[in-house]
Formats: C-alpha cells, structure tokens, sequence
C-alpha cells in the first residue's frame, strides 16, 4: 500500500480512505455523549476517517460531532471519510436505501463516504434491532447476497455514498460477489476483526489480489464487553510480552505497535478510544517504521484467536466464520 501525503489508500473505484480510522462502537452502558466529546478530539489530533454504523446506535452524536468541526474550520466535509453500515434489519433489497438514509437523517448529512454490509446475513425487518421470537431466539432469514449488492450499487449511483464494501465476509462470500452477473462495482473493502492474534494473512493475499482493501477492526484487543458476543477467558492483546518488548525498543506504547504492524502489511486500521490521551497517542503511529524482523516477530504471534464469534448466527448458511479465511 503506498501512502500518499495525507496517508490515504486509492480504493478500486478511484475514491481515496484514510489509512487509520477511529471507531465509534461503545456499549450501552457508555452516555452517547461520549462518543460526540471522542469524535471532535480525534477530528482535532488528525484522524478523518469515522467508523460508525447504524447498529450503535449514537449516529446523531457523531454526525453532530463532524458538523461541529466543519463549522468551527478545523475540517471540510470533504476532508471526512465517513463510513456507516448496513444492518440486517435492512437487508432485503427493497429495504437497502432506507437503511442508508435513515443513517444519514441522523447524521444530518448529504451523503457518506463508505457504506458496507455491516453482516453477510438478514434478520426479521423491523425497528428492534435484534428481533427475537417467543423463545427469546434471533430470528434470522435467508437473502442472496447478490440482490443486496445491486441494491448498495444502487445507492452509489444515487450519490448517497461514494463507495460500497462489505465487512465480515469470507474469501467465499467475496467471490460470490466479484463473480455475479452484471456486476457493476466491486467492493471497495472487507472490514473484519484483524489483530496480531488473528492476522488474517491468507484473507489479506486473497483480498489484494482482488484490491480490495482489508480494514481491521478490534485491532487493539476489542473492547471485552462482557456478556455480549466475545469469548470468555479470552487474552488481553495489549498485555502481550513480545508486543511491549518491541515498544519498549521503539520508546512507544504496545497500542501503537499493534496498530503500525496493520499499516506496514497494507491494511487499514481502526482504533477505538473515548480518551484523550490514548486517541492522541493512537494517531502517533505515521513516525516510526517497524524493522522487517520486528514483522516477522510480530507475525508469529497470531493465533487465530477471534475475540468476536456471535454464536447465535452459528447456523445461518452464510456464517463467515466456518471457513479458514
Ligand atoms: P479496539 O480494539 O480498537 O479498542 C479496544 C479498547 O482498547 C478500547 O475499548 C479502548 O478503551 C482501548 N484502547 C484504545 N487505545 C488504547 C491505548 N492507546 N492504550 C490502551 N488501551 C487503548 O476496539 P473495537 O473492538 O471497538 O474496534 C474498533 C472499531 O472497529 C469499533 O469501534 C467499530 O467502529 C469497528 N468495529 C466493527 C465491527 C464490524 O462488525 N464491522 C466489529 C467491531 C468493531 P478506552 O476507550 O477506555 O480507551
């Protein structure tokens, strides 16, 4: 991946990402109001690349946050890359669009930079966001992912947003996009849970070999919200011996390693933080160079460990994770 000056990546339709993102998830627990105060500090120290989605649920607080700092002068719209997701409450081809615009009503903007399908599978349409049935069951429902890719191409026409790409997909999943008939655009990316214990090398060739740009979420060790969908007993990434010896050589922190490993092997990363420092310190990652040994290091860490594995979709015949890569 070259950088360019403003560390961007040309994505396969010729639109550009910022190469480090900010991540906007945080559980329920957290005020909305927190991620607003988080979204005009990071916009402050340099970050323009926003990950969001409609499934968090605080798109009002965020796209509040980006008007804010468009009128104060620190950023034009244009400099913002803002991405949001299409939830499974929406995927019905007939429902796509809306998915989208009732995302950007909330952000009050006219268009967002990156849309993708947030999950490779549908759920009962409705406004709970995760429809149960009287057994307390997510109710999922089958839809070719074909027909909800014309409908996102449909979306990038209307200039809704410049770009459409999918997240959590498999190398099989992918291909049964790049493979449908008529196909109008690519994906311009897979955005799925990459770290160094899970460093997803052979989904990374298979995507470059696509260019599709791999995103990594969780790259610092996800958030660890219990009760939800992440692994019990599951390590604490940035408590990794080998990634805090390594920062001490360079005299920075095992966050910044972890996230400037991404950015040497091509892949765009986010980073989540809701505090001042730590976001600060997550953008200081463009001034020093990992040494190809360090890499290698750094490589043979992963584990295939996956923080995120929602059981309930286990079923589901587009499941992504049953598949090596
Ligand atoms: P990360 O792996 O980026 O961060 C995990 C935690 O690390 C944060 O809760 C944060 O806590 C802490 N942290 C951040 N910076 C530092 C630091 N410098 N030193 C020490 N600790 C630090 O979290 P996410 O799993 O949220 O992933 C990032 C983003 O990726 C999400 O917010 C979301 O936008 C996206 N995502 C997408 C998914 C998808 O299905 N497409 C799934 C999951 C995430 P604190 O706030 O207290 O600093």
């Amino acid at each position: 991946m070259d950088f360019n000056q403003s560390h961007s990546v040309k994505l396969n339709d010729g639109h550009f990402m910022p190469v480090l993102g900010f991540g906007t998830y945080a559980s329920d627990d957290v005020p909305k109001s927190k991620v607003g105060e988080a979204t005009k500090i990071a916009i402050d120290v340099g970050f323009r690349h926003i990950d969001a989605a409609y499934f968090y649920q605080n798109e009002e607080e965020v796209g509040k946050a980006i008007r804010e700092k468009i009128a104060d002068g620190t950023v034009k719209r244009e400099d913002i890359f803002y991405t949001t997701k299409l939830w499974t409450t929406f995927f019905r081809p007939e429902l796509v669009q809306q998915g989208l615009e009732r995302s950007l009503k909330k952000l009050q903007l006219d268009y967002v930079d990156l849309f993708i399908i947030h999950v490779p599978f549908a759920m009962k349409p409705g406004e709970e966001l995760l429809p149960k049935d009287a057994n307390g069951q997510i109710i999922l429902e089958t839809v070719d992912i074909c027909d909800i890719w014309e409908a996102m191409e449909k979306c990038k026409d209307a200039g809704l947003t410049k770009s459409i790409g999918v997240s959590n997909f498999n190398h099989k999943l992918l291909e049964l996009i790049l493979n449908k008939q008529g196909l109008k655009y690519k994906p311009v990316c897979n955005q799925v849970e990459c770290h160094v214990y899970l460093n997803q090398s052979k989904l990374l060739t298979f995507c470059k070999s696509k260019d599709i740009v791999l995103v990594a979420y969780s790259a610092l060790g996800s958030q660890r919200i219990c009760g939800t969908w992440l692994k019990e007993n599951s390590p604490i990434l940035l408590d990794d011996p080998v990634l805090g010896e390594i920062a001490r050589k360079y005299n920075r922190t095992p966050a910044q390693v972890a996230l400037r490993y991404q950015l040497q092997r091509g892949i765009v990363v986010l980073a989540k933080s809701f505090k001042k420092e730590r976001i600060k310190e997550n953008f200081q990652v463009f001034d020093f160079q990992l040494t190809p040994e360090d890499m290698k290091t750094i490589d043979s860490l992963n584990r295939d460990f996956r923080y995120t594995e929602p059981a309930h979709f286990k079923d589901h015949p587009n499941y992504p994770f049953h598949e090596e890569y």
